[in-house]
């Protein structure tokens, strides 16, 4: 399936933000194995939390110590030589020691973890407006359910930034994802969307109206109609330089860039 028949969250961003990336990486399909060593962290850290709350879900509360165990086999296990510090300075303990300190952090603020815990790394396939010419997909890191449709949307975010309650307030990602839920599940009567930002646990929840939502599935058809449009004309996916380009694995590729990234060593 190309990924102009179904699209994800992250590729609708990625075009906004710069239409040459998004093309080289969703059209082109190049793929490079290179991977930045904060998102290879925050994979790992996922990973620890996923596997936490399977274990909550057998029945069984692991201690801390299992769960920093889970995390450092899964680091050894999925380490490779094209992770890349664009950070001068930075080393790869630090972040080792970071994705520890998150859990660590999460443990705390959490448990006993007596959440009503429905999915963990959640795969959704739905369509926007019911319409199936315009299929998203995406994975929905933690779905809580009191049992009565009141559900909660949990994300994970390892980043640098937390959001502030008007940034969420605007955030489309976990938006997108009520959507799905509520087309996929009869009960729902609400739905909170809830960022646990892990580095410093800060929690920020937030909520969105019909209007909002019905809002939302226009911006988002519209851009896929512009991608698809420019695909099919044979249209520009221009270059945007911008400070994430630090962070690009397409310098080779880019028009406004030359040889490779010299921040990604
Ligand atoms: S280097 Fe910057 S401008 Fe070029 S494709 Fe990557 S993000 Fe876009």
């Amino acid at each position: 399936m190309s990924v102009l028949e179904r699209f994800s969250y992250s590729g609708l961003e990625s075009y906004k933000k710069c239409p040459a990336q998004f093309k080289f990486r969703y059209i082109d399909k190049i793929r490079k194995t290179d991977e930045g060593i904060e998102a290879f962290t925050g994979k790992r850290v996922h990973e620890a939390l996923e596997f936490l709350y399977t274990e909550v879900q057998s029945g069984r509360l692991p201690f801390i110590d299992g769960i920093l165990e889970h995390y450092e086999q899964h680091w050894e296990k999925n380490w490779h030589d094209r992770i890349a510090i664009a950070k001068r300075g930075e080393r790869v303990e630090d972040y080792y020691r970071l994705g520890e300190d998150c859990i660590a952090r999460f443990y705390r603020n959490n448990q006993p973890f007596s959440e009503r815990v429905e999915g963990i790394e959640l795969e959704l396939d739905f369509m926007l407006d019911n319409d199936d010419s315009y299929r998203m997909k995406g994975i929905i890191d933690r779905l809580d359910h009191d049992g009565e449709g009141n559900y909660e949307i949990h994300d994970y975010k390892t980043g640098k930034r937390a959001m502030s309650q008007g940034q969420a307030d605007q955030d489309n990602q976990l938006a997108l994802y009520q959507i799905a839920l509520e087309q996929q599940r009869e009960d729902v009567q609400t739905v909170s969307l809830v960022w646990h930002f892990v580095r410093y646990g800060i929690v920020v929840k937030s909520k969105r109206t019909k209007e909002q939502l019905q809002h939302l599935v226009r911006v988002m058809k519209n851009r896929i109609d512009e991608i698809r449009l420019k695909e099919k004309q044979g249209g520009e996916f221009p270059a945007k330089p911008m400070i994430l380009c630090n962070w690009c694995y397409y310098w080779e590729e880019c028009p406004a860039q030359s040889g490779s990234n010299p921040y990604i060593r």
